[in-house]
């Protein structure tokens, strides 16, 4: 594609805003740069994209320099409410965003998978199955790899295995998947999307360009994403846990699709229904795609998960530390302390995304948590909802590192200390990933400070150097 013609602004420049400011700047757009933020990361990237004569812009320059830029190329990071595009949209000009890019440029079939949560878990299943397979995937996307970044490695015979979030799917317009895959839709990321309605109408956009020859992989145990089958012409193909479907199942304990057996359910290596679930999402897709039945049973086998997602970090003095900080939604929590074997302290709280919490004490009251540490910015407001529920089983502790060493010192030998927030990061952290490593990383001074010695025995005063240093 050429765009010699034509003058882009890209907004936002992390990962996806680098990669389609090169892509442009590779195929002949003039390109403007532009971030609020002025850090260290957005500095080297406007340095290394002005050398490929990408232009900075900015703040007091933004309107005029605005007025001159065909196309916006917005981050999915901005809304598609924020003063920037809304004066694109007032002028009658095009905004994107770099998964539209992708797509306008992909030559080779495309798997997309979206959900409110399982995504990047079962693109990266679909990778591994059909890499097992002998072919050329690519999971891309959302899951940290730009599409523009890889049009290249994937050429035309490829697989790009797509992770497509709600944030892209307001910028997202052409994209036509062979597969389209829907996991689920629950609540989430209504700071942005305002309701449910909007938030479920932006994940049913997956499909909207599918014809007759494409097919939609969908839940058919999540009443909404049941109903995307009336709002497609893609051919349905269905997943679910409790019924024998026409598609993937779990029935007599192994997994099924249309009838022929692929593995016991045993012998794949996750714990929870919500990941065997997702496995029967990434087998209806991998066959469908044409992958054969012992690629995907040896890929499942072999699955070892993500990190950050239920990911057992390390154990002292007999008690295990689960790393679940990618549980941003009380969702995909509800599922962690339904999937962990044992009892557990469970540690939520962080960035409020406009939830209400009343779900989650309901699930907690029936599972095998023994107690929860609240902590972060929207402490107060999960208290709340404990409260109303009549939960009082729980410890306020606001500061991350202070809460999980309390975690520790509650939790008794044979239990977990279970990380699963319910929420974002952002009130203490860069991402979930500096989190889930800052838990990892108090392991390690917990067992230096208290000694691999029986729980409970060498406790010194809480609130040592670290806490003060808060
Ligand atoms: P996403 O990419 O959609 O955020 P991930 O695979 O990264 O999904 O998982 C995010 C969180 O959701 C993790 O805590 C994980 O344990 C949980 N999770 C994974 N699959 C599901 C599912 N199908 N339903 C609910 N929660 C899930």
């Amino acid at each position: 594609m050429l765009f010699t013609r034509q003058t882009f602004l890209v907004a936002g420049l992390s990962r996806s805003g680098i990669s389609a400011s090169e892509y442009l700047a590779e195929h002949g757009a003039k390109v403007y740069l532009y971030d609020d933020v002025d850090d260290a990361n957005v500095r080297a990237a406007i340095e290394r994209l002005s050398k490929l004569g990408c232009i900075p812009v900015r703040k007091d320059e933004l309107a005029e320099r605005s007025e001159r830029c065909d196309i916006l190329v917005l981050s999915p990071g901005i809304p598609v409410d924020h003063p920037l595009p809304v004066s694109f949209k007032r002028a009658g000009k095009r905004i994107v965003g770099e998964a539209e890019l992708g797509a306008l440029a992909l030559k080779c079939p495309v798997v997309a998978v979206t959900g409110t949560n399982g995504k990047t878990t079962t693109v990266t299943m679909l990778e591994s199955i059909f890499k097992t397979a002998g072919k050329n995937a690519v999971a891309c996307g959302n899951v940290g790899k730009p599409i523009t970044s890889c049009l290249k490695e994937l050429g035309e015979d490829g697989i790009a295995v797509a992770e497509i979030s709600s944030f892209q799917l307001e910028t997202l317009y052409s994209l036509r998947p062979h597969v389209a895959v829907v996991l689920n839709v629950t609540e989430d990321h209504l700071n942005r999307h305002y309701n449910m309605e909007n938030y479920t109408y932006l994940k049913s956009r997956i499909l909207k360009n599918s014809s007759e020859s494409e097919f939609a992989v969908l839940n058919y145990d999540d009443p909404v994403v049941r109903t995307f089958d009336e709002k497609t012409k893609a051919t349905t193909v269905w997943f679910s846990m409790r019924e024998k479907v026409e598609g993937a199942y779990l029935a007599d304990g192994a997994f099924w699709f249309f009838g022929e057996r692929i593995l016991s359910a045993d012998e794949f290596p996750l714990d929870g229904d919500h990941n065997r679930a997702n496995a029967l999402a990434a087998i209806a897709a991998a066959k469908l795609m044409g992958a054969g039945n012992a690629s995907i049973a040896a890929a499942l086998k072999t699955f070892r998960g993500v990190k950050h997602r239920l990911e057992k970090v390390s154990e002292l003095n007999g008690i295990v530390f689960i790393d679940d900080s990618k549980a941003t939604n009380v969702d995909s929590t509800i599922k962690a302390i339904g999937s962990v074997k044992g009892e557990s302290v469970l540690l939520v709280g962080g960035k409020d995304k406009g939830y209400t919490y009343e779900a989650l004490f309901d699930a907690i009251k029936q599972s095998n948590v023994v107690h929860t540490v609240i902590y972060g910015e929207n402490a107060f407001r999960i208290l709340g909802a404990a409260l109303k529920q009549g939960y009082t089983n729980l410890t306020l502790c606001r500061p991350f590192d202070l809460a999980v060493r309390v975690a520790y010192l509650t939790a008794r030998r044979g239990q977990n200390v279970l990380l699963s927030p319910a929420s974002a990061s952002f009130d203490a952290f860069t991402s979930y990933e500096e989190r889930g490593n800052r838990f990892a990383e108090l392991v390690g001074i917990f067992a230096r400070e208290y000694g691999r010695e029986e729980h409970g025995a060498a406790i010194p005063a809480i609130g040592g150097e670290r806490e003060e240093a808060e």
